[in-house]
């Protein structure tokens, strides 16, 4: 399974601001996507590739994250949430009125996605499941 994704610009911990994407500081800024199961982050503009916690966050105020920071907004964890979230945000503006072919659709996504949260995790499965519901009671879908 791989699936390059937008890497989303952590809250900066001095003005409190985040974005859903970040930009590489290049000749023509590019948008930055990330690889959450390889760790890898490239650069959509100079095709850069590097490993995601060498990526580094200039905020616009002037703030620039330390390693340790990074390495907390990037983790695999954080990552998948944030793969989820857009997951469901997309499914949001595909279809507001949900058909059973989009459901059952949806329902072997969450299946792949569960076994791949759950191997990361080291937890199992169904745990994987409950923690992907409790997700999905929060954002009331
Ligand atoms: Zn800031
Ligand atoms: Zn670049």
């Amino acid at each position: 399974m791989s699936e390059w994704m937008p890497l989303p610009f952590p809250k900066c911990p001095r003005c409190q601001k985040s974005w859903v994407k970040s930009y590489h500081c290049c000749l023509v800024p590019g948008e930055v996507l990330v690889e959450p199961y390889q760790r890898q982050a490239k650069c959509c503009s100079c095709s850069e590739q590097w490993y995601v916690l060498n990526t580094s966050f200039n905020c616009s105020c002037g703030y620039t994250f330390s390693a340790s920071e990074v390495e907390n907004a990037l983790s695999t964890t954080q990552l998948l949430k944030q793969r989820l979230i857009q997951k469901l945000n997309e499914m949001d503006s595909f279809e507001r009125s949900i058909t059973t072919k989009s459901q059952s659709s949806f329902k072997q996504w969450i299946g792949s996605i569960s076994y791949e949260i759950g191997r990361l995790l080291g937890t199992t499965v169904s745990q994987a499941k409950q923690l992907i519901d409790n997700f999905f009671e929060k954002w009331s879908f």
